[in-house]
């Protein structure tokens, strides 16, 4: 039986509500009441029903490995605690030798894919990434490698001087399966002067997704949230990101990311996000982004035990179990560095949903 709106308690949701049930896009304005709502258990009826018509009773996870190659970059954004400068205290270049090793003992402990991001570094050629997935590839054929932000992509293309087009074939060539979705941050112009104003503007980063979307690449998407943002400024970003999925049909997860302040140059609203926060951005995010499939959510950033929660929020996808990360932990993250396959699945099951071990690329491995 079809889910009626009166079940919603707070009449002011069940316009929204209605439409949710009959499977039309919601609009900017009611992601803007979405999103400000204090009735988060109609919030999660109504993203509830929208994950279970994509996913039914499954949840997501992967075995997972992260690889943060570097942390010398260009840009030093005020947001970032994990970058420092060449010949800084704390500067480091994973060699492809080393990048091996870890490989190797990840592989050997059953990882199904590489997560791998760092900063933007001048003296690495595009050959050392091309190389690099190749090295990871003859490791594991089958490993599956979500690499290079939007970001990065652009930046490699330029310090080739070679298109982007030309950039992604090339480390596609060599065995990039998927992009993930960092450096999105916020579109809003006025926040990215602020808290990363070398960083590619929203306009170029969204360009750069249209153009791995058309290469035939399927990319995650991200909004950095709880720094200096307004909620308009939170419903441009989920419109521009929307209006692109129309487009190219590209993106295949949303991740939210709770902005981690400590040692960055942003002074932010508050040390961390309240349960509330947390609710109503993942719940909003996945009744207005109808057209991309899933909605992960990082554990790593948000606790285990809210991420577990949000899966009655909207959250299909419990992301991995990332051995090794050090982004969000440079900004203070108090979370492990690495999750265990048996925690994730006891996580799901406890929520009563059925846990599917995956990669980025959504392909069951069991
Ligand atoms: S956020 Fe990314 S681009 Fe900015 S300084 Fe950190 S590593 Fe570099």
């Amino acid at each position: 039986m079809k889910p009626l709106p009166d079940t919603i308690k707070d009449r002011a949701l069940r316009p929204i509500a209605r439409k949710v049930y009959e499977g039309k896009p919601v609009t900017p304005a009611d992601a803007r009441r979405l999103l400000t709502t204090n009735s988060v258990l109609d919030l999660g009826r109504l993203a509830s029903h929208a994950r279970e018509r994509l996913h039914g009773n499954k949840a997501f996870y992967g075995v997972s490995m992260n690889l943060n190659f570097t942390n010398i970059c260009a840009l030093r954004c005020p947001l970032c605690a994990f970058s420092r400068d060449g010949g800084e205290e704390g500067a480091y270049l994973l060699t492809l030798g080393d990048v091996e090793r870890r490989v190797k003992e990840a592989a050997s402990a059953g990882v199904d894919e590489v997560h791998i991001v760092g900063g933007l570094n001048p003296g690495l050629a595009l050959s050392y990434f091309e190389e690099m997935l190749r090295r990871i590839k003859r490791i594991k054929p089958n490993i599956f490698i979500t690499a290079f932000t939007a970001v990065e992509i652009d930046y490699f293309a330029r310090r080739e001087q070679i298109s982007v087009e030309e950039t992604l074939a090339r480390l596609m060539a060599a065995g990039l399966g998927a992009m993930p979705g960092g450096g999105a941050e916020i579109f809003s112009p006025r926040v990215r002067k602020i808290i990363a104003p070398l960083k590619i503007p929203g306009k170029r980063w969204l360009e750069i997704m249209r153009l791995a979307h058309q290469a035939g690449l399927k990319t995650n998407a991200t909004l950095l949230y709880n720094h200096l943002e307004t909620t308009a400024e939170i419903v441009d970003h989920l419109s521009r990101l929307r209006d692109l999925q129309d487009g190219t049909g590209g993106f295949k997860t949303f991740v939210p990311l709770p902005f981690h302040g400590e040692n960055t140059g942003i002074a932010a609203r508050r040390a961390c996000t309240t349960g509330y926060d947390d609710i109503r951005l993942y719940a909003a995010s996945r009744i207005f982004l109808h057209n991309i499939p899933h909605l992960k959510a990082l554990w790593m950033y948000l606790g285990e035990k809210m991420a577990q929660v949000l899966l009655r929020f909207g959250v299909d996808d419990l992301s991995g179990t990332y051995a090794g990360e050090k982004v969000v932990h440079a900004a203070g993250a108090s979370t492990a560095d690495r999750g265990t396959e048996a925690s994730l699945r006891r996580l799901i099951l406890n929520a009563g949903l059925k846990p599917v071990r995956t990669t980025a690329g959504y392909g069951a491995l069991e």
